[in-house]
């Protein structure tokens, strides 16, 4: 018999970054006992290293700004596969979230009548994100720990849930270890909030860390959920690539905001050679007037390097592989050149960029107030996710909630920056409201003791297993196979060939073998993360060859069109009842006259 310690709640939240936390403080404000759980320490989550700001509409800056366009820059950012109500919802929600953290504590940057500052980011169409400096991320945790910690809400922190238990079709609970001491924990629930964010690690070059590895995204698609929109990896086109030990790590779009250019090796600014058709009237085809944009002119137009994401990446690589790259395989982000402009430079970039400023200091030995960075796209930020409700947060398991990144829905094809800040605030909260009505309405539910049986066992199994598997050997290659095969330009025979080797990896995870004991054990750790690895590469893979069209972050070298065929579907994810991985095309949800009147108004 396995021994664990059982801990009963109304509402049980899964991660603790900024959707988690909304979560739990929403579902405790309505009388639910909750508890929070987080695979690291509190405050560590992702959402802490979030760095330019959140979207919303508060027209502080620009006075022209509202929810519709907001609303219309996101489906626009998302090639219209948002799920409507969601992009509608965010919009309008986004502003009252905001103020709210500011009323909890947030100190934001200011404009020079006190109000909120905003600035601008890709794809939006107005200064849009409410920022602290660059350490936006740090003062939302801040804040909502803050409020949170007084609330009488449970915290397990270092501990990692390893599946999801339910009583018939419902949800029931969780089982997790304990990362520090290795012990089993029972948590039993009736409502249960995925937080647990991305999954960046299934890649070799990204801005995530360690405990990203798809876990929510896994644990549901074991319980039955749906995921959807699998194929839709954001590739952040500006990371560090030198010196190797730091390649990945996020270099924030805040720098282009701010007025960084973006030059190939011979100087040249390649993004005005390549401006999209459809945002061509909204973009500026001239230095001087890319400039005075970042500088607040209302009446200029946006510098191309602040084109979506998925577009700004896939000319980086073009130049890269066409010989116009950096020294070490990226292109150059140069914010020095406003020296030019600006007699006060190096202060205004060091005001505006402090994080980055002190990053490539300590890290690569660049003063980016003196000379150029270089960077190189890298793996930032799933849109896939759960299928949940619009309004409630639910998926398709009775009690099962999802809010945050491991949500999918709000941001269609291509996520706008800073609409996942938003995204946390206004979906956490939802998600923790309607969580706690549900736990509240519900009949008690119970685990199956012979299941939690059967996970304490699978658990262990790597203690007992003398193959020699070592399960990072098994991560690294499973790295190197989506880095290569399934990254930004994807082919159908590349996709076959990763789904081929992620099928032999599957059997060497299973056989992964470690020693030592259960005692923080990073061995085993990585051994129990490289199921929800496993799942999550496959579930992209085979959503990456459904889609045979380019959309969005989903760039297919043998399909470099967009197909209107799936211009109205949504690829979803479920675990058959044979245990094998089904992959179908689903319609999106019908677009309500007065949406559909605002994006052509938008147009
Ligand atoms: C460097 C960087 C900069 C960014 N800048 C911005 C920005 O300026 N604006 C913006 O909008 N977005 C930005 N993003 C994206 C944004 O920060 C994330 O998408 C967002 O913070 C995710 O929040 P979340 O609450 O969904 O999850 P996270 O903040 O990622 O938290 C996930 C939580 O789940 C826990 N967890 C995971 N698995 C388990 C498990 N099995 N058991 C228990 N706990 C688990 C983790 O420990 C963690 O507590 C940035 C991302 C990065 C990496």
């Amino acid at each position: 018999m396995a021994e664990y310690q059982t801990h009963e709640h109304e509402v049980l939240v899964i991660g603790a970054g900024g959707a988690g936390l909304r979560a739990a403080i929403e579902a405790s404000a309505l009388g639910a006992k909750v508890a929070v759980v987080c695979k690291s320490l509190l405050g560590k989550a992702h959402t802490v290293m979030a760095e330019g700001g959140i979207a919303a509409a508060l027209a502080n800056v620009d006075d022209r700004d509202n929810w519709k366009v907001h609303f219309a820059d996101t489906m626009r950012g998302g090639q219209y596969l948002n799920n409507p109500r969601m992009a509608q919802l965010h919009a309008q929600e986004a502003p009252a979230r905001v103020r709210e953290l500011e009323a909890w504590g947030a100190l934001f940057d200011r404009t020079p009548d006190g109000r909120i500052l905003q600035r601008n980011f890709g794809g939006h169409k107005y200064p849009r994100l409410a920022h602290v400096g660059d350490r936006t991320g740090l003062e939302m945790i801040r804040t909502l720990q803050d409020h949170g910690i007084h609330r009488g809400i449970d915290f397990f922190m270092e501990c990692t849930v390893l599946r999801l238990l339910k009583d018939g079709g419902r949800i029931a609970g969780a089982f997790a270890y304990d990362r520090e001491r290795g012990f089993f924990h029972l948590f039993r629930a009736p409502a249960i909030v995925l937080a647990t964010g991305g999954a960046g690690r299934a890649y070799q070059i990204t801005s995530n860390s360690w405990e990203y590895t798809g876990d929510g995204l896994a644990l549901a698609y074991e319980a039955g959920a749906t995921l959807m929109d699998m194929e839709f990896v954001q590739f952040h086109p500006t990371g560090m690539v030198w010196p190797p030990s730091v390649r990945g790590i996020l270099v924030t779009e805040g720098v282009r905001g701010e007025g960084g250019i973006l030059l190939n090796k011979d100087g040249r600014r390649f993004l005005f050679d390549d401006i999209p058709e459809n945002y061509r009237a909204q973009t500026a085809d001239n230095e001087e007037e890319g400039w005075r944009y970042t500088q607040g002119d209302k009446n200029a137009r946006r510098p191309p390097e602040l084109l979506t994401r998925d577009h700004v990446a896939r000319c980086i690589v073009r130049e890269i592989r066409e010989g116009r790259g950096s020294p070490h395989g990226g292109v150059f982000l140069d914010i020095s050149w406003i020296k030019r402009k600006l007699p006060n430079a190096a202060e205004y970039i060091k005001r505006k960029l402090p994080s980055m400023y002190h990053q490539f200091k300590q890290l690569a030995d660049i003063d980016i107030t003196a000379e150029p960075m270089e960077v190189g796209p890298t793996t930032h930020y799933m849109m896939g996710g759960v299928r949940v409700n619009a309004e409630t947060q639910m998926s398709d398991v009775p009690g099962l909630f999802a809010a945050g990144e491991c949500a999918a829905g709000l941001h269609g094809a291509n996520r706008l920056g800073g609409n996942s800040l938003s995204d946390l605030l206004v979906f956490g909260k939802r998600a923790g409201e309607y969580a706690a009505r549900f736990a509240q309405q519900s009949r008690p539910a119970t685990p199956d003791p012979e299941e939690v049986e059967a996970v304490a066992r699978q658990a262990l199994a790597p203690f007992e297993s003398y193959s020699g598997d070592n399960p990072y050997q098994v991560q690294r290659e499973l790295q190197e196979v989506m880095q290569n095969w399934v990254g930004i330009v994807r082919r159908e025979e590349e996709l076959h060939r990763a789904l081929e080797a992620l099928g032999r990896l599957k059997e060497r995870a299973k056989r992964a073998s470690v020693t030592g004991n259960r005692e923080y054990n990073p061995g085993w750790h990585t051994a129990l993360d490289l199921h929800s690895l496993l799942v999550v590469s496959e579930a992209i893979a085979r959503s990456a060859i459904e889609r045979k069209e380019s959309r969005g972050a989903h760039f297919r070298d043998d399909y470099p069109s967009q197909d209107p065929a799936f211009g109205r579907v949504n690829v979803v994810v479920r675990k058959g009842a044979d245990g094998t991985m089904q992959v179908t095309r689903e319609p999106l949800p019908p677009m309500p006259a007065e949406l559909q009147q605002i994006i052509e108004e938008m147009k």
